[in-house]
């Protein structure tokens, strides 16, 4: 078993962080650096799939989970539309390997992406 990640800490309480939504295996915290004026990130509540393409190989039911989380929370949040992002690889600037989306809405008609 793998040292518990950042996210796990928080889902389990011992670093406080507002849990603000969850469904059976999903859960979402607002992103402690924020990149848009909401910025969400959606997590699974178990750490077993590192990133995007492991857990799209081991359980896409899960990764459906985190899509509908993430459109709930972008109609709760702002006005329904949003950006997903999952960074796969610390070369593609992942940091923490627990595989999260990245859930960015409110304001983003402007964009170089
Ligand atoms: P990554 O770079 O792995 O795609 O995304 C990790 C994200 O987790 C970063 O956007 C970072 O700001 C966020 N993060 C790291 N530590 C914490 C924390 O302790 N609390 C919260 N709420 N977000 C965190």
């Amino acid at each position: 078993m793998s040292e518990p990640s950042i996210f796990t800490r928080i889902f389990t309480g011992e670093i406080p962080s507002e849990i603000i939504a969850q469904t059976e295996n999903v859960f979402a915290i607002r992103d402690i650096n924020p990149q848009a004026p909401v910025h969400l990130l959606v997590i699974p509540k178990s750490q077993e799939y590192r990133d995007v393409v492991e857990l799209a190989a081991g359980d896409p039911d899960l990764l459906t989970e985190m899509i509908g989380l993430a459109n709930t929370l972008a109609s709760e949040h702002a006005d329904g539309d949003f950006r997903l992002i999952f960074n796969r690889g610390a070369g593609a600037g992942q940091t923490v390997f627990h595989v999260h989306a990245h859930v960015l809405a409110g304001g983003l008609e402007e964009r170089s992406l």
